[in-house]
């Protein structure tokens, strides 16, 4: 394409095709029928802990909404549906494929989503089976209904999340939220009455219009709502206003708006900390104000900007959105460098003028942008589109949704949207959902009263204030639901199993954490009911022998692991109340659990356990095992001495130890105290030969002799390896870039387990437990 610039603006923007074959706009590519590309459920599982680490389905693309400021909103259109049967099958794949305890719905505005409450509450009775829960992401004010916070409750989620946006009605009404205020009181009554004590609220500064009463009415609407919270959920309530900074986008309605400059978002920020130090239990957060000047610059850029990202990366810029290692003057020297005139990239552009994105056909008429900007400036709002005129949400049943013929709203924006189809596609998913019959309680309450405004509160978000009164521990009340819910299955026969595996490779560097949410998710994937502990958050009833450092690896780890009793041939969440259950063999646990763990860990052995205060042992008076905790007095360790430009023969590596053996104390530095290694190190020998190779190989290290330590690992205390290295003088450099031994653990020791015979050379390698 050819490049002029554009007299009005200064800006780069782009001309006619330099080559014929180029089409002189470049059209969207666009999915009409989502369900085509299923959700995929195979997804990668992260190993440590990362964000949004769940199963998680896009249930929708586009949104009817039509807020000013969103580019989704505006470049994904028209709206369309995953079917229900499409989003279980994707859902709860991807629960069974991963293992994961959580799922979440997402979409770019859920409540909107034609058939959320029966989709919800369907999924919701199936999950509760594999014990997962549910998150809902961007709810909305308004679509918060009874049935669907009743299914919520019901999750372990600890608080509901809205997005209001502004402060006020009327900025809300420039952007085109269509929230009221008392749609957002009404709904955190909702939430605060069914025992969630936090509620996050999103807003925005530095809408086009606005004033400094509207950035107080930020804050002055989470204290309202803090003030409800109080009142329901009494001193725990927790209200967190986030508030980001707005940057116009291109192809929206706003892409002609100024952007407030940085000392502008800073005063406001700062208008916002002094309207919350009113009352300090009001969470505030902001966004770093620089980091918006540059996404703002970013965001309606031309081509120049090109310039700028690669010169700031080539200065050393790596996720510069994260606030702590972003750097403006990386930024700032950038953008002088490449004559980035910032007040123009960031100032009001003329309706006139041509933009360096006109090139780019998303779909929408000229003139629909323009007429939103005009009604934004005049703040008045439109309604939805795709929904009747007055409707908020969609109809949740059948009985409403089929003699409703009403006429949708469309505002003709260019995408043509087939409203007979769109009609005919939600009644097809109520019926899939069998949502036939308004819900009981949406019949009995209607309408209500909410500061002299009449509002539905059955369907269409709203309030209940008969539930104010109530002064019961609603907190305590739906803990109590989540457990019995969660725990469907509770008091179920279980057996204990003890399973030794290694951890090895890249494994080796998996926390404690880590390694636990990594088995639970195997135990799951492999359909190995875990029995759980009681309480609010039921975990995993699995326990392991003495810590391993991050990064030793393993070849003899130990854990013991309830597992429920099962129906064979029956998947656990199949299995009906009254099935007779057995207990699992144990070759079955170690073959199944062996069969989806991932590589680094490897199961090697499983046997029955019968622990003190499991019923068998009560009741047919069976002498226990002993517990982990009791079975275990030291470690074995594996040593590989860092080379250090010492040839480490076998009679050397004798005479380290037998020095080692010989003294009666060896005081190592571990932080500011020093410890006696001798003291808990049994005993030390020397592996070398076959044993030596074999082990090294298992281990990946190179071949040649190594050192086997015994180590005192009980309730009092242990010695790291590389403190027993240190020791033996094998250790090597103390500078973490420099060569040190390797270490490992071979396996643990059982208590009444005799000392090896002598120390010094050790022939072969005997078995740890
Ligand atoms: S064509 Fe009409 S209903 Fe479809 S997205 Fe545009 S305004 Fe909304």
């Amino acid at each position: 394409y050819a490049t002029e610039i554009d007299e009005a603006t200064g800006m780069v923007v782009v001309g006619a095709p330099l080559d014929p074959r180029v089409p002189a706009r470049v059209s969207r590519a666009m999915i009409e029928n989502l369900d085509a590309y299923p959700f995929p459920s195979d997804t990668p599982v992260p190993y440590a802990e990362a964000v949004f680490e769940r199963a998680s389905v896009e249930i929708a693309r586009g949104c009817t909404e039509g807020c000013r400021f969103c580019q989704a909103g505006m470049i994904y259109r028209p709206v369309r549906e995953r079917s229900p049967q499409s989003i279980a099958d994707s859902l709860i794949g991807g629960v069974e494929k991963a293992g994961y305890e959580e799922s979440g719905l997402t979409c770019l505005s859920t409540a909107d989503f034609s058939s959320i409450t029966p989709l919800v509450k369907s999924l919701a009775a199936e999950l509760r089976k594999r014990g997962v829960s549910m998150s809902v992401a961007s709810l909305r004010a308004y679509g918060l209904n009874e049935d669907l916070l009743d299914e919520l409750a019901l999750t372990r989620i600890s608080g509901l999340t809205f997005a209001p946006e502004a402060g006020t009605q009327r900025m809300r009404d420039v952007v085109n939220k269509n929230v009221t205020e008392a749609h957002i009181e009404e709904s955190s009554r909702r939430v605060f009455s069914r025992g969630w004590h936090r509620l996050k609220l999103y807003f925005m500064i530095g809408l086009p219009t606005e004033e400094d009463d509207d950035v107080r009415g930020i804050v002055e609407t989470g204290q309202r709502m803090l003030r409800v919270g109080r009142e329901l959920a009494g001193h725990r309530a927790e209200v967190t206003v986030s508030v980001s900074s707005h940057v116009p986008k291109p192809h929206t309605p706003l892409q002609w708006c100024a952007q407030d400059p940085e000392p502008e978002i800073k005063r406001k920020q700062q208008i916002l900390r002094h309207t919350a130090a009113r009352d300090k239990s009001l969470r505030l957060k902001h966004h770093h104000s620089g980091i918006s000047f540059i996404e703002g610059i970013l965001a309606r850029g031309d081509r120049r900007i090109a310039d700028v990202i690669e010169a700031v990366w080539r200065a050393g810029a790596r996720f510069d959105g994260w606030d702590e290692i972003f750097e403006i003057e990386r930024w700032t020297a950038a953008l002088a460098a490449s004559n980035v005139d910032v007040p123009a990239y960031l100032g009001t552009r003329p309706v006139t003028a041509r933009l360096p994105w006109d090139h780019i056909d998303v779909g929408l008429e000229d003139g629909f942008l323009l007429s939103e900007y005009r009604k934004a400036l005049k703040g008045r709002a439109s309604p939805p589109c795709g929904k009747v005129a007055g409707m908020l949400i969609h109809h949740t049943n059948l009985a409403e949704a089929e003699p409703d013929r009403r006429k949708l709203v469309c505002y003709d924006c260019g995408v043509a949207c087939d409203l007979t189809k769109m009609r005919d596609e939600r009644l097809v998913a109520l019926r899939t959902l069998g949502a036939t019959e308004r819900s009981v309680r949406a019949i009995e309450v209607v309408d209500a009263i909410v500061d002299g405004e009449l509002i539905d509160v059955s369907e269409r978000g709203g309030g209940s204030p008969a539930e104010v009164g109530r002064t019961k521990d609603r907190e305590t009340e739906r803990a109590e639901r989540v457990r019995l819910a969660g725990h469907h299955n509770a008091g179920l026969a279980f057996t204990s199993y003890r399973i030794r595996f290694a951890k090895i490779g890249r494994a080796a560097f998996l926390g404690h954490l880590d390694l636990v949410r990594l088995l639970s998710r195997s135990f799951r994937r492999a359909d190995l009911p875990l029995a759980v502990s009681r309480g609010f958050s039921p975990k995993p009833r699995i326990s392991f022998g003495p810590a391993l450092g991050l990064g030793i690896p393993s070849l003899g780890e130990l854990m013991d692991v309830d597992l429920e009793h099962v129906v064979p041939g029956v998947k656990t969440w199949d299995v009906v109340d009254d099935s007779t259950r057995v207990e699992l063999p144990a070759d079955e646990v170690r073959d199944r659990l062996a069969a989806v763990c991932p590589p680094g860990i490897e199961i090697e052995s499983c046997s029955i356990v019968r622990l003190n205060g499991h019923p068998s042992v009560t009741r047919d008076g069976v002498k226990p095992h002993l517990g982990l905790g009791k079975l275990i007095d030291a470690v074995d360790v594996v040593i590989r001495p860092a080379a250090d430009g010492i040839a480490h023969d076998a009679a050397r590596l004798s005479r380290l130890a037998a020095a080692l053996m010989a003294r009666p104390e060896a005081k190592i530095a571990r932080g500011e105290k020093m410890i006696d290694v001798r003291g808990l190190v049994l005993d030390v020998s020397v592996i070398d030969g076959d044993a030596a190779l074999r082990l090294a190989a298992a281990l990946d290290w190179a071949n040649g002799p190594l050192l086997r330590v015994r180590i005192r690992a009980t309730a009092d205390g242990s010695a790291k390896p590389s403190e027993v290295a240190r020791a033996l003088g094998v250790w090597g450099s103390d500078d973490p870039r420099g060569e040190h031994a390797l270490v490992a653990r071979l396996g643990v020791v059982e208590v009444g387990t005799l000392p090896p015979p002598t120390s010094g050379r050790d022939p072969a390698l005997h078995e740890s437990a």
